[in-house]
């Protein structure tokens, strides 16, 4: 396949663009922000430091996958010859619809269109362009690098030929694609979220404090991590979004978001990337902070 765009350089796209070079594709990485750039390209370097410190990779192969990486903050230059775009740009729908009109019109017309969104409907996404048939929902999991599963999602226009190629795509990364049909959080998010934002709610009543949700739900469920930690690692702001992007779409309250976590997205406090969540990764690793607000 020719060259491989990846839209986005944070939580998402800088692992996604680390798979798709280890793998032997040329990558280009595009943000709006060059510190986000430099912060996802800093990222990637040392996630294949560590691999290489486990004998999974060679010294090598690091050159070779950075090698394959280029940088660019001008979007309709860097997407002019690319077979793919993976969009894993902010979680917002107007962003994302503004972000598909303007691709449609830079890419060449045989480019598939693929978003890392969480939750927004590929149909509605697939509707601002003029190939609705060569748009798709390509959902990896974080850590992008670790996570076996890429979710497939079909929007109503999505051809057959299309799935079938991202389908093939995903097996030559070494991942395991499951596809599924477009309705508000898809598989994955439909099932974690509640969950999630049970576990917050949970927090919210008094129930228990942050370590013991955890706690009862890796122990108790062999869950390899707690809602809360893991909360903390996708990113509040992001949890926030896909809740409400189910809450508006299926119109049931059981999707709410809980009051704690609206405030806490307010608040800046957003998890792993903003150094503080449930827990403060900013001063020891994982000290829990939230439970004194309820305690
Ligand atoms: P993030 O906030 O870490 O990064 C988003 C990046 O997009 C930022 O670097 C920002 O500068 C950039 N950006 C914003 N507008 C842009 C534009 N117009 N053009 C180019 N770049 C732009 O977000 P994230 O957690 O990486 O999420 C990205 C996508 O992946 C979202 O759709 C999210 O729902 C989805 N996703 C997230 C997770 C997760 O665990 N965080 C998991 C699966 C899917």
């Amino acid at each position: 396949m020719e060259k491989i765009a990846v839209i986005g350089a944070g939580t998402m796209g800088n692992g996604i663009a680390h798979v798709f070079a280890q793998n032997g594709f040329q990558v280009c990485l595009i943000d709006i922000s060059q510190n986000s750039l430099d912060k996802g390209m800093a990222t990637i370097v040392k996630n294949l430091d560590r691999m290489v410190a486990k004998e999974k990779i060679t010294e090598n192969d690091k050159k070779e996958t950075l090698e394959r990486i280029t940088t660019a903050t001008d979007l309709a230059e860097a997407v002019a010859n690319v077979a793919l775009v993976v969009e894993a740009a902010t979680e917002n729908v107007d962003l994302k619809l503004q972000l598909f009109k303007t691709l449609d019109a830079a890419c060449p017309p045989h480019t598939i269109l693929a978003t890392n969104t969480s939750s927004i409907s590929i149909t509605q996404i697939a509707a601002v362009t003029q190939r609705p048939d060569k748009v798709i929902g390509m959902h990896f999991m974080n850590p992008v690098p670790i996570m076996q599963l890429v979710e497939i999602i079909r929007g109503y226009n999505t051809t057959d030929e299309t799935t079938a190629t991202i389908m093939n795509l995903s097996l030559q990364l070494g991942k395991t694609p499951t596809e599924v049909n477009d309705y508000p959080g898809f598989v994955a998010n439909r099932i974690l979220m509640p969950m999630i934002n049970e576990a917050i709610e949970t927090l919210y009543n008094g129930v228990a404090g942050v370590s013991e949700i955890d706690t009862v739900m890796k122990l108790g469920m062999a869950h390899p991590m707690g809602p809360l930690q893991l909360a903390d690692f996708i990113g509040l702001d992001v949890c926030l979004s896909i809740l409400n992007v189910m809450y508006d779409g299926f119109k049931k309250d059981k999707y709410a978001p809980c009051p704690l976590l609206q405030n806490m997205v307010m608040a800046g406090k957003l998890g792993v990337k903003s150094g503080e969540g449930f827990y403060d990764y900013a001063t020891s690793r994982k000290a829990e902070i939230v439970s004194k607000q309820f305690s």
